[in-house]
């Protein structure tokens, strides 16, 4: 279910209304327009000083036992790079540098029963700290991988794997 089809009422006056498949919501009683835009995520491809590939075993859906590079979704008023790095932060404590930007694709996140939107950003990062801390809520596991040993199949999203595609052809 896309998130247009949740909102049988306007949020603002209360007048019932049908639920449909669009970009933006328009109250016909009272005027009150909401946009139903992507959200902004960033995940990062972060290398250690031999060349090995940080994954992630997610702890939650979507994707939960899936691998993935960390990374999360972007809050208000942060940049992609600043939510990126907070996010590397909060969920296996590593602070990364060289942050290059690699490409962007669009998501789709199935949460309880929404299936979000999301424009993802991916970058590349390098970290010298091998000590990971790892949030037990986020994240179940981690391993380092050497590149041609991560399995496209295995990520846990196709906006994640069209990424690992492009960064190995580049
Ligand atoms: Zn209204």
């Amino acid at each position: 279910m896309q998130p247009s089809q949740t909102f049988f009422h306007c949020p603002r006056c209360g007048k019932a209304t049908r639920p449909s498949l669009v970009m933006r919501f328009v109250c016909q009683t009272c005027g009150f327009v909401y946009f139903f835009n992507p959200t902004v995520a960033a995940a990062a491809i972060i290398l250690n000083p031999s060349g090995s590939l940080l994954l992630i075993e997610r702890a939650k859906e979507p994707a939960k036992g899936k691998w993935a590079f960390v990374g999360g979704f972007i809050d208000p008023g942060e940049s992609a790079e600043e939510g990126l790095q907070r996010e590397i932060r909060e969920e296996v404590g590593l602070l990364v540098h060289d942050i290059r930007y690699l490409c962007c694709y669009p998501n789709a996140y199935h949460y309880l029963g929404i299936t979000y939107p999301v424009l993802d950003f991916f970058y590349t990062a390098r970290s010298k700290a091998p000590d990971l801390k790892l949030d037990p809520a986020e994240v179940t596991s981690h391993q380092w991988l050497d590149p041609e040993e991560v399995k496209e199949e295995d990520l846990a999203f196709s906006s994640m794997q069209r990424a690992f595609q492009r960064w190995k052809s580049t």
